[in-house]
């Protein structure tokens, strides 16, 4: 079903009428987590005004120690809902659990993170529902098994997937993972589905983010997902690979010779 022999045409994603996918280049931005209303709405309004249009937040964090911020939970969404409210940016937020599906019932975007990409029980039952879904490349995994991951979601009867390429392990430690910029052309190839990439993950430095930005827009992608932060050197998760709302803003003019924003 993910494969562009059955299916010429590019998908376009429409998430309350902003369109991802086909000409629609889109940047998703926000922190890696959720921590506070004041945190949440204060980023909210920065990255729209620079020109995103969806508003990222984790409320269920993946986090690889158990002691490290978890997340807000419940109370994470409630606080993305009233960003929401205030900006009218939609929203996209991380879910680990089938056990959590009736929470994210008012969230926009639900992602799939890379350490979920091969929960199969997870994906089917995202499969289910109606909402798009942003589904991460696994940390190890290649192209063939991600478009598999998408192809669970839409064998149950999901077709709104957006793939994610958020780097991937290599034998490199100068960077957080290595940015497989060469998935980009690749998965459009094989795919109709709209590919964003994830530069803050793939390189985990901060001043590095504008650099693969550019260079994913430069190959074709349909979009980005950026971590920004009202005060990275305090962020609760994620503070060396965000960038300020001001660099966010740079960012986004630099982009703008490169592709067309709304
Ligand atoms: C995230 O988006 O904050 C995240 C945890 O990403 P990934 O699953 O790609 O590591
Ligand atoms: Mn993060």
């Amino acid at each position: 079903l993910a494969n562009r022999k059955f299916h010429q045409d590019d998908t376009v994603i429409d998430v309350e009428g902003t369109k991802i996918g086909g000409t629609n280049f889109q940047i998703i931005a926000g922190p890696c987590s959720v921590e506070s209303r004041e945190q949440i709405t204060e980023i909210a309004k920065d990255v729209k005004k620079s020109g995103a249009r969806f508003l990222r937040g984790g409320a269920f964090k993946p986090r690889t120690s158990p002691y490290a911020f978890q997340g807000l939970h419940d109370d994470g969404i409630k606080l993305l809902l009233e960003a929401k409210k205030e900006t009218g940016l939609p929203i996209v937020t991380e879910i680990m659990s089938i056990a959590h599906i009736d929470l994210f019932a008012d969230v926009d975007v639900i992602q799939v993170g890379a350490r979920n990409m091969q929960n199969f029980e997870l994906l089917k039952e995202l499969g289910h529902s109606d909402k798009p879904i942003l589904l991460k490349r696994g940390l190890a995994n290649t192209l063939e098994e991600l478009l598999m991951s998408a192809e669970y979601i839409m064998a149950s009867g999901n077709e709104n997937v957006i793939l994610c390429e958020r780097g991937i392990r290599t034998f490199e430690t100068a960077t957080r993972n290595t940015l497989d910029i060469s998935a980009i052309p690749m998965l459009k190839s094989v795919s109709h589905l709209p590919v964003i990439v994830d530069p803050s993950h793939a390189c985990g430095i901060a001043w590095m983010v504008e650099p693969m930005a550019k260079a994913a827009a430069a190959v074709g992608a349909d979009g980005l997902i950026v971590e920004v932060h009202n005060n990275p050197a305090k962020a609760l998760c994620d503070g060396k690979q965000s960038i300020t709302p001001e660099a966010f803003d740079k960012l986004v003019k630099d982009l703008r010779p490169l592709v067309e924003l709304s």
